[in-house]
């Protein structure tokens, strides 16, 4: 084996570890472990056929070379996306620096500030700049937002309204089309109705319980909605807007007349467009609706010194809490964009933004002179960004199309022979004139003396926005580059992630996302296209796409692909719409359950309800195996009502069930589909895989498996993988005229981002990969054999070995000191790990993934802490050390704490702060000190300009 493969970088565990962790966990070789762990009946005869692995000089020449296929035209298409300019030092700092790319979603409030901080910018750039109190952190995409404002007004239907049945969503004909495609899937198995067509007509009746409009709308035109937004309030509708966030800094904001919820994308605010995601949605609201809130909300709070600090607040709204009561299922968002956007604000200040904006309609204003001398017609009188041109009788759309592209600009071309025009950040006095002459030349007209473009243009009296924004010192501050730099690492400092120490949440496969994977991203090709360009201009994409989508489908032994969802419960809501067209083709619409074991993930409750299922939940037997009896007589039962069984697999216990095939033709017996949440699928690739297994529909979480990073709480790709007969129902997209079962925003989902993917797979090839998937469970199983007597496995496959995760029991340790996972978990911050996964999917015990990614050396450095901490709580079991006052329940100890003048503990700081000599060598300092969860959700403070005070 050669050392310098890819697949060897990748891998923690060389061939020389081997016989050792192999004896340790008692087999004699890697076959022997897999073949007594997973079930015959479902392990792959043949390898993957993916052909051979790439060196990562290879890999960076093929997709340069697909790069080159992307053609970057001067694209005025808008329709929600913009070119915008990432500043180089957020480019730099935060979307190519593995610290902030390969950070959790901040659970761990502790090691988590930089983030939060973070966040917290962005939910109060939102909160400002739509002028409602109350913003997320964050949303998938505009549409998706568009779907949970819907579905979030019809949760906060009146008493008078659910009685009356009030199930009528108004929706603006002028709208953006992909948005309307999203609210039709969601909303309309949910029991909505949706009801299109003009705001000005709309006659208000009682069935309607809320209605979306967009400011500027499709067309471009800014309404005036104050009067629409009384006479709904008047018959207690609820109002949500799509908004352009940067037309805000320019803009009466919505909450300034009226509107409910606010939502959007903040892409424009410094993200790429990378033909269509990733990018942050946003989703502001009043404070009275906070507990209806989907999506993640950062709080301020105290620690237990009573210094300020940041957390995520009201979690207990959310589904691995709430499950099927859930606001959302958001799960994985899109933080990693949120932290740039917020950054972008932070940069740019109130006054570079309204500059930024100024100088975007100043263009707009000149472009909309400039066309109408020419003769072409404007349709919308009042505009920020975006004009829509009626073309004069001698001039058609074909000529406008042909001489653009001749160009290189690509613009709007609307179904009735308008064509569109938005204008951003980028674009230039020579752009502007490149477009005029384009017109010019279509007109037959010369070209006349222009004037230049000013710094600002007017906006109509009743739309301009006179109140203040970003008045906060953060946005005051940072406005050098080397200030700006000093900050992001200063923030950077207080978080853990990959670049640190293992991160071994179960469940969440917090592997390498290797440096070769990532660097494709920063290349302008893959950066700055539109999602809407003519396919010919996206060759590179679409032949990434095609490439991607062949492998995922060798991978899984399924049929057909879609890349669509953002996110894994994303992909989850979308296989399960699948799943309701396919039965409703053949008549069988009529099964509304879905059946979901004890031990799911909260999303897959959440999930299914999103699509318009009652989830009926199956026992799990002590073992922690699905219960095949209750199983079977729950399907039977409801055998004419059952659509689906989700199921995750390896289990949620890491378990690879025997039985697991014999699930799927009990299910299959009753007429009913076979959804597996592919979360786990880390234990299968390359051994065995969903099709093989008897599954029909899988996601997978190429934020997991597919080394993706995370983000920091994303963004995600959650693609779906179908068996053949649900092929024709996969998501097709407005643009293409086929908007069924369209569930993103963009035709591709977060397209931006699968250069990632294609990368890992391309460098491991089918034996990396399942050296990979043999070495996960290499590793989950030498830390149970390692960890076993200190704390014990609470559960085990037949032949007494785990999966891919293992979970630790710490239930017998609370009863006789006191001590929980949660002390545990704050107690690793001291000695640099960030902790495993908190009491999921059991109440009371740690869930491990150590992931393929970690070396020998690491392992048994985590293995070392945790016998650590078992010696320190076994102090408190004897009595040795003081119940109340000890390492564990005092943890974790911030750096002005044990630097402090006053220490009051029984203990020394060197015992506090250095336990082992290996944390002296990689001591990762943490700056504050418990945080007190209840404080920051009494009172809920969602800005930077909240305080307790
Ligand atoms: C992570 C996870 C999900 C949800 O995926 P997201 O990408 O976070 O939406 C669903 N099920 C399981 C078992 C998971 O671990």
């Amino acid at each position: 084996m050669k050392t310098t493969t890819f697949a060897n970088r990748h891998i923690g565990i060389g061939e020389e570890e081997l016989p050792l962790m192999l004896k340790k966990i008692g087999v004699s070789s890697l076959d022997e472990l897999i073949e007594k762990t997973i079930p015959a009946n479902i392990l792959l005869k043949e390898p993957l056929k993916l052909g051979a692995a790439m060196t990562e000089r290879e890999f960076a020449e093929h997709i340069g070379e697909l790069a080159a296929q992307n053609k970057l035209y001067k694209t005025y298409i808008g329709c929600g996306w913009y070119d915008t300019v990432t500043p180089a030092v957020v480019q730099r700092n935060v979307f190519e620096n593995p610290v902030w790319y390969t950070s959790y979603t901040p659970y761990q409030a502790e090691i988590s500030q930089g983030r939060l901080e973070a966040l917290l910018n962005f939910q109060t750039v939102i909160s400002d700049l739509t002028a409602l109190p109350l913003a997320n952190c964050s949303l998938l995409d505009e549409a998706t937002a568009a779907a949970e404002a819907a579905t979030m007004m019809y949760g906060l239907r009146s008493r008078a309204q659910q009685k009356a049945q009030a199930n009528v969503l108004f929706v603006d004909e002028e709208i953006f089309p992909q948005t309307l495609a999203v609210i039709r899937t969601r909303a309309i198995p949910q029991g909505m109705v949706v009801k299109v067509g003009s705001y000005k007509d709309l006659t208000f009746t009682l069935d309607i319980f809320g209605c979306i409009v967009q400011y500027p709308n499709n067309s471009g035109s800014i309404e005036d909605y104050r009067e629409f937004t009384e006479q709904a309030h008047a018959v207690g509708c609820k109002v949500a807007v799509a908004a352009d966030i940067l037309s805000l800094a320019l803009l009466v904001p919505p909450g300034e007349w009226g509107a409910d919820i606010a939502f959007g994308s903040s892409q424009r605010l410094g993200t790429p467009m990378f033909y269509g995601g990733p990018s942050a949605a946003y989703f502001a609201t009043r404070d009275e609706y906070k507990r209806n809130m989907p999506g993640r909300i950062i709080g301020l709070s105290k620690d237990k010194y009573g210094h300020l600090c940041y957390r995520m607040a009201l979690q207990t709204r959310e589904q691995h809490i709430k499950r099927e009561k859930a606001t959302s299922n958001i799960c994985t968002a899109q933080a990693l964009l949120a932290t740039m956007a917020g950054f972008y604000a932070v940069y740019h200040g109130p006054d570079g933004i309204k500059e930024i904006a100024n100088h975007v309609h100043a263009v707009a204003f000149w472009l909309a002179e400039q066309l109408t001398k020419l003769g072409y017609k404007l349709q919308n009188e009042n505009f920020f960004d975006t004009l829509r041109i009626q073309l004069p009788n001698n001039v058609t759309i074909q000529e406008v199309r042909t001489i653009a592209l001749s160009k290189e600009i690509n613009l709007r071309y609307f179904d009735n022979g308008d064509v569109g025009i938005s204008v951003d950040e980028t674009t230039t006095q020579a752009d502007a004139t490149l477009i005029l002459n384009l017109f010019a030349v279509a007109a037959e007209e010369p070209m006349h003396d222009v004037c230049a473009i000013p710094g600002k243009a007017p906006v109509a009296a009743q739309f301009q926005r006179l109140s203040t924004y970003l008045t906060h010192e953060v946005f005051q501050k940072y406005h050098t580059e080397t200030e700006m730099m000093r900050y992001i690492k200063r923030l950077e400092r207080k978080d853990i992630s990959l670049a640190h120490s293992m991160i071994s949440l179960g469940s969440c496969t917090m592997k390498l996302n290797a440096a070769s994977e990532m660097l494709p991203l920063s290349n302008a090709a893959w950066m700055n296209l539109h999602p809407l360009v003519p396919e010919d201009q996206a060759a590179g994409y679409q032949t990434l796409i095609h490439n991607l989508s062949e492998q995922l489908k060798t991978i899984t032994g399924f049929a057909g692909v879609s890349l669509q969802p953002n996110s894994g419960a994303a992909g989850e809501y979308t296989g399960l719409r699948v799943i309701r067209s396919y039965q409703e083709s053949i008549g069988q619409g009529n099964r509304r359950l879905v059946l979901i074991p004890a031990s799911a993930h909260g999303t897959n409750p959440a999930s299914a309800v999103q699509a318009g299922y009652e989830p009926l939940t199956c026992a799990c037997d002590e073992n922690g195996n699905v219960d095949l009896e209750d199983l079977r007589a729950k399907a039977e039962a409801h055998k004419d009502e059952l659509a689906a069984l989700m199921i995750t697999y390896p289990s949620t216990h890491g378990i690879f069930e025997e039985e697991i095939k014999e699930i799927c033709e009990i299910i299959h017996a009753c007429g009913a589909q076979v959804y597996m949440d592919g979360a786990n699928m880390n234990g299968q690739v390359g051994l065995t895989n969903p099709g093989t297994i008897g599954a029909d529909v899988c996601h997978l979480n190429l934020h997991k498996t597919f080394a993706s990073p995370h983000g920091g709480g994303g963004p995600g790709v959650g693609p779906i993988c179908v068996a053949e007969h649900l092929v024709p129902f996969l998501p097709g997209h407005v643009s293409t005229g086929n908007p069924q079962n369209e569930v993103s925003a963009a035709p591709y989902g977060s397209a931006g981002i699968l250069p990632i993917t294609y990368g890992y797979i391309c460098m491991m090839g089918a034996e990396g990969l399942r050296r990979a998937t043999q070495t996960a469970i290499l590793n989950a199983n030498y830390l149970a054999a390692c960890l076993k007597d200190a704390y014990g496995v609470v559960y085990r496959g037949k032949n007494g070995f785990v999966g891919h995760e293992m979970i630790l029991e710490c239930r017998k340790i609370h009863e006789e000191s006191g001590i929980s996972e949660n002390d545990i978990s704050k107690r690793l911050m001291d000695y640099g790990y960030h902790a495993p996964t908190l009491s999921f999917p059991v109440h009371g015990t740690l869930m491990i993934e150590p992931t393929e990614s970690e070396s020998l050396a690491e392992l048994d450095n985590f293995v070392d802490v945790m016998v650590h901490i078992r010696e320190e709580i076994a102090e408190i079991e004897t009595g040795k050390v003081d119940k109340e006052d000890n390492v564990l329940v005092n943890a974790p100890h911030p750096e002005y704490e044990i630097v402090g003048d006053a220490w009051t503990h029984p203990y020394g700081r060197a015992k506090a702060a250095y336990p082992i000599q290996s944390v002296r060598d990689n001591k990762f300092w943490i700056n504050v000190a418990r945080i007190d969860n209840t404080l920051g959700d009494r009172k809920l403070l969602p800005t930077r300009y909240g305080s307790f005070e």
